[in-house]
């Protein structure tokens, strides 16, 4: 099993001082130069971090024995993080088996005319594919995981789950979807088989969910969706993901309250994306943004701390493991360069292999198609050198940012749309309240209410001072 590894230094008469609200005031994250950078608290306590490789601590001062901790360890730390941001390492592959949906969400990255007049993958292709997939990956050690993802991919039922029954051995299996075709026994095939399962809900009242994630047959997918919920009843394998817009940013709190009734072990609560024209006038308001969220995650805790169920906001427990563990981050998008054609990539259902599916309305970034060309050459590709080579140190402001390897400015693709790569993130005031928040949930000695409890279990101490 793998053991990924948690960096702890915080001292014990701190924790004593703090029994009030931490607040680190680390509006001003920029650094002049390299090494630790240094935040006060109200109560006088210190935040101190590297920006490149994530050694950090909390107290009242920088105690000599911390110092001499991160010049023993620097070099090391250096090196980790560095194989980790740079490693071209394929650990999962998304496979969009069909262009089309059924649902017309006004924010979607795929271009309405691909999810309306797109193909679809018969059952042979998807065979093809996955045999290709796994010449690719024989020997390796790990198994890779396949997900099934945009657009909705339950309309092509059959070839998926066919791929799904025949490779189970082979991969480990993920599928997104709306929920609207569902039925009850797709979701004990999918239980059975283990299929990590992503259903898109946008809202915790049908009202505010069905103006996001409307379709013609339901007026929206809120009803469906409950009864996969209800089907699924706190399958470990169950997230739901929440596409934060203007029109449900208020609504998070409530969404997390209502989300953890129905057993739901874990919420991803994503900012839009602006890749697209049509989801631009849908972008929250950043500090709205960012308060409703905080409120989301403190309700989780809350929740997961008084109940037997543990709920937990998916992204911001990635945000707790970039401080904490940040070599055990399994979201791709706050690492810098993204997971986007260097740990995983998309195919798309006419078969072209892009750096990530957020690239699917944009030109010129296919490496291949992969009925005809090899995945070594899509990972060799230019279209994935230069997802590759987008990293923090080359973006204006986030080069001096203390936060740009827990923030990862993304992302790229939305970026590009928006005039060009090499800018700092269109949510960078809400990353720097979020990260805060979670340096405060670490100094009051929570985080481990934000992470999945098997995750916990597979982290041991590098260091600690605590
Ligand atoms: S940052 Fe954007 S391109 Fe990169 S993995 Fe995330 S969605 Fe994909
Ligand atoms: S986008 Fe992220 S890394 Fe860049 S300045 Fe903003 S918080 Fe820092």
């Amino acid at each position: 099993m793998r053991q990924d590894r948690k960096r702890v230094i915080a001292f014990r008469d701190v924790r004593r001082r703090t029994k009030k609200e931490v607040t680190f005031i680390i509006s001003d994250t920029s650094m002049s130069s390299k090494g630790l950078a240094v935040w006060k608290d109200s109560f006088d306590n210190t935040v101190f971090l590297d920006a490149d490789n994530a050694f950090w601590g909390i107290g009242p001062f920088i105690p000599r024995d911390a110092i001499s901790l991160y010049e023993k360890f620097k070099n090391r730390l250096d090196r980790e993080i560095n194989d980790f941001r740079f490693s071209t390492e394929l650990s999962a592959i998304y496979i969009d088996p069909t262009d089309r949906c059924n649902a017309r969400c006004p924010y979607c990255y795929v271009p309405l005319k691909t999810r309306v007049n797109g193909r679809s993958m018969s059952t042979k292709e998807l065979d093809f594919i996955l045999g290709k997939i796994q010449n690719y990956f024989a020997g390796k050690k790990r198994k890779p995981v396949i997900i099934f993802h945009a657009s909705e991919p339950l309309l092509v039922k059959d070839a998926v789950f066919f791929a799904i029954h025949k490779y189970h051995r082979h991969f480990k299996f993920g599928l997104q979807t709306n929920a609207t075709l569902m039925k009850k026994e797709d979701a004990v095939f999918l239980m059975r088989y283990r299929v990590g399962v992503g259903i898109s809900l946008d809202a915790s009242t049908a009202l505010i969910n069905n103006r996001l994630r409307p379709d013609a047959a339901n007026g929206g997918n809120f009803k469906k969706a409950l009864l996969a919920l209800d089907w699924l009843d706190g399958y470990p394998g169950l997230n739901v993901i929440t596409t934060v817009t203007k029109h449900n940013v208020h609504n998070l709190p409530q969404m997390v309250k209502f989300l953890h009734k129905k057993r739901v072990p874990c919420v991803l609560l994503n900012p839009v994306r602006l890749t697209q024209k049509n989801s631009r006038g849908l972008k929250p308001d950043q500090d709205v943004f960012a308060n409703n969220f905080i409120r989301a995650v403190d309700t989780a805790m809350a929740l997961s701390k008084k109940s037997k169920y543990k709920i937990i906001v998916g992204n911001f427990a990635n945000v707790i493991l970039a401080i904490v563990a940040p070599t055990a981050r399994r979201l791709m998008c706050d690492i810098s360069p993204c997971g986007g054609g260097r740990c995983f990539f998309t195919i798309t259902a006419s078969g072209e292999m892009i750096p990530c599916g957020e690239f699917i309305g944009l030109k010129g970034f296919s490496g291949g198609n992969i009925f005809k060309d090899s995945i070594t050459d899509a990972m060799a590709s230019p279209a994935f050198k230069k997802i590759r080579s987008r990293k923090v140190e080359a973006i204006e402001e986030c080069d001096t940012c203390a936060l740009r390897n827990i923030c990862g400015a993304p992302c790229p693709a939305e970026l590009h749309a928006l005039g060009g790569m090499r800018q700092k993130s269109v949510f960078c005031e809400f990353y720097k309240k979020i990260i805060e928040h979670a340096f405060k949930v670490i100094a009051q000695r929570k985080e481990a209410l934000c992470l999945r409890s098997e995750g916990l279990k597979n982290l041991q101490y590098q260091y600690a001072l605590a």
